[in-house]
């Protein structure tokens, strides 16, 4: 008799939750589990803007993996994924081979630029704790630069893309920038902050009475939106947009490029059919043809409804927990040779922050907006820390201490 080996690849919300779960309903003569994670650490992806935009100390949004997993139970590889075979059933990993019996593939996102021109070399994004602090460090940068440059393009701040990471983002600039402008002594009249969006409306996912808060909000305190504007490229000067099919230069020293995330790129080189990244899943959330194979997170397209119709969830926080916990719950039946069961999303809800004290979102079926929108963020970003971590990781890293 051997014990059945379960592999999970990543320590985001949604491997972080399969592992929380697998330890405690899986006994340690069951099966052997082993998580393996890039960092040693798992960041709180959606608390990245704060970085970026300077309220928050990167090291505040992460926790030591090390705290989560039950040594006992659970051995913890920090390294790096390079490649999944399939069907050898073996992943190769910067710190050796490892063979599976059951995998659990929840590898997470990275920025995607669509191929355009100058993007990944001239704009920094917010989809890593270092991509976020290096995005924080442009901005301030750029305007100690202005001290001595006096040009107004160093006070100016280009946000392409209109999507919850960009209106997130704002909100929280909104907050910080004054805040930085008197630590350098400079003039917030003078700063500049531009939000680029392909779409002709934003965040269309909410209510016009809704947006129309969060455009509010982010006007009043100095945004200009640029909606029905696609960026075509980006440079030292900026970014270039198209209007009316005519071409025109946008001028700013700190580009941060909010407009697209995709799946892991490893999946592409792994499975068939991965579009940006993602895999469509069973409903069970194995990859077809591979009934041991589980994809989770953003790296997988959980589908929403059957045939045509059929459309997949949007990549959060929230769903990648769900399915995290529902791997573990089909591990455990499949070990006990059981039938696994299919995937239900329960919907808790959205919310928008803008900054530390407003928001816009819709949760259990009800619109808020404003104080009791920021409030019900700091919720969902202290409950995320308790159900993935436990009461002591929420003590420490909740957002009511
Ligand atoms: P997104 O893909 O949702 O939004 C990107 C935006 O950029 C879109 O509005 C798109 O029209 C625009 N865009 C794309 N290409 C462009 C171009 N060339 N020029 C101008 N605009 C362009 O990305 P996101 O906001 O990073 O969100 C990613 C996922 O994470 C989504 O599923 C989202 O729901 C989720 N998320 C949720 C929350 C939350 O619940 N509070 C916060 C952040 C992210």
């Amino acid at each position: 008799y051997e014990r059945k080996k379960v592999l999970v690849l990543g320590a985001g919300y949604a491997g972080l939750s399969a592992v929380s779960k697998l330890q405690k309903i899986i006994g340690v003569q069951e099966a052997d589990i082993t998580l393996i994670n890039k960092n040693e650490y798992h960041y709180e992806a959606t608390w990245l803007h704060e970085t970026a935009a300077g309220s928050m100390n990167w090291e505040e949004g992460v926790y030591p993996i090390a705290k989560v997993v039950d040594n006992m139970r659970v051995r913890f590889i920090p390294a790096e994924v390079t490649k999944i075979d399939r069907d050898a059933q073996v992943v190769e990993t910067t710190q050796g081979e490892f063979s599976f019996d059951t995998l659990v593939v929840a590898l997470g996102f990275e920025s995607e630029s669509f191929g355009i021109k100058g993007m990944d070399e001239f704009a920094t994004t917010i989809v890593s704790p270092e991509t976020a602090v290096r995005t924080r460090e442009e901005i301030e940068q750029n305007f100690i630069n202005y001290k001595t440059s006096k040009d107004p393009k160093d006070l100016s701040i280009l946000v392409g893309g209109a999507g919850f990471t960009g209106v997130e983002f704002l909100g929280e600039l909104v907050e910080t920038l004054p805040e930085l402008c008197k630590v350098h002594g400079i003039d917030y009249n003078q700063v500049k902050i531009t939000c680029v969006e392909a779409m002709p409306t934003m965040l269309p996912m909410f209510s016009e009475e809704l947006t129309q808060h969060a455009v509010n909000f982010l006007e009043s305190r100095g945004v200009e939106f640029m909606l029905g504007t696609a960026i075509v490229a980006a440079n030292e000067n900026g970014f270039v947009v198209k209007v009316n099919d005519e071409e025109k230069q946008l001028e700013a020293s700190s580009v941060v490029w909010t407009a697209g995330v995709r799946g892991s790129r490893l999946m592409e080189e792994s499975f068939e059919g991965v579009k940006r990244g993602r895999i469509v899943v069973k409903d069970d959330l194995t990859v077809d043809g591979y009934p041991n194979i589980f994809a989770i997170g953003d790296v997988a397209a959980v589908m929403n409804g059957t045939g045509e119709n059929a459309r997949p969830y949007p990549t959060t926080a929230q769903i990648a927990m769900q399915l995290g916990e529902h791997t573990a719950k089909n591990i455990k039946l499949k070990l006990n040779g059981e039938k696994m069961e299919p995937f239900a999303y329960d919907d808790k809800g959205t919310v928008c922050s803008l900054g530390t004290k407003d928001g816009i979102g819709v949760v259990l079926g009800r619109e808020i907006k404003g104080k009791p929108a920021a409030f019900m963020k700091k919720v969902i970003d202290t409950r995320a820390v308790l159900k993935i971590g436990g009461a002591v990781l929420g003590v420490t890293k909740g957002k009511f201490l």
